[in-house]
């Protein structure tokens, strides 16, 4: 077996603006690519404040890639150029694969005591997929299954698998694994990790120690992303107060990565193409 992973870098969430004005944390983004591929980007939008999310993400299009919105607590409002339109509610999933390209909004509207939680990541589609017919998935709280672990670990699986229970989401070329870790104090949570694959943990409650070997290993707390190097097991240890953390996991593409707005794609070219039938009105390919 291979040794476990130890901790390669460590990324502090950084207060940025997005979509209407939308007040919220990018974990990474732009500026990190490569260092979480197949992953682009994630962004924390936990927030108690109205005025910080209400504005939203109008009308905007997407192409080439994947985005997950997990929502915590609180409501998003959404609809798209498929004719999809619902809403994004406490604990549940969207797993939209824009693919050729959707046209969609969202917006966040919280929950009656102000509260709007969540977080949305974006997973790189390969050359071959770009192009692919959009799906979307919304996977409802209930179907979402809780594996309760030893000690009182509970781990919510969306996507990946824990203890032979599979989450909803797969036939994703990535091989995603997505899952929702909490951990009471003083426990350790191990989990088996698929060689060359990316794995990081986003801590966003309590604290944890991640990595095994001591001289290695990381404190991360609330809003702090740990990224690992490549082998075995991954091994968190709670800290005091538990540690609640989203495990992400995927198979790197390792292509060359053309990236501008709500767009990526592998080539400048490319980019030009889907703003220019963007404007011209031609940018759906499949639509309903
Ligand atoms: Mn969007």
């Amino acid at each position: 077996m291979p040794p476990s992973r130890t901790p390669h870098k460590i990324l502090r969430s950084q207060p940025t603006i997005e979509g209407a004005g939308v007040h919220l944390s990018r974990v990474f983004g732009f500026n990190e690519v490569p260092l979480c591929d197949p992953f682009l980007l994630l962004d924390d939008f936990r927030s108690d404040y109205p005025d910080h999310y209400l504005k939203g993400f109008p009308w905007h299009p997407h192409r080439g890639i994947e985005t997950i919105t997990y929502v915590l607590t609180g409501d998003v409002e959404h609809g798209d150029s498929l004719g999809n339109q619902g809403i994004i509610g406490s604990g549940d999933v969207q797993w939209m694969t824009a693919g050729s390209g959707i046209i969609h909004q969202e917006m966040p509207k919280g929950d009656i005591d102000g509260r709007m939680h969540g977080f949305q990541l974006w997973a790189n589609l390969p050359a071959r997929e770009k192009m692919m017919t959009p799906r979307y998935r919304d996977l409802s709280s209930a179907q979402i299954p809780v594996v309760n672990l030893s000690g009182g670990i509970t781990v919510k699986v969306i996507s990946g698998e824990v203890a032979g229970v599979k989450g909803p989401v797969a036939d994703i070329v990535i091989e995603p694994e997505y899952l929702d870790v909490t951990v009471p104090a003083g426990e350790v949570f191990r989990h088996a990790t698929k060689p060359n694959h990316t794995v990081f943990a986003y801590v966003i409650a309590g604290q944890g120690v991640f990595g095994e070997d001591s001289d290695a290993a990381a404190d991360a707390d609330n809003g702090t992303l740990v990224l690992f190097e490549d082998g075995g097991e991954m091994v968190a240890a709670a800290g005091d107060t538990g540690a609640r953390f989203l495990l992400i996991s995927g198979k790197p593409l390792g292509e060359p990565v053309a990236w501008q707005g709500p767009i990526v794609m592998n080539t400048q070219a490319e980019l030009q193409v889907a703003f220019e039938e963007y404007r011209q009105g031609t940018f759906i390919k499949h639509s309903g």
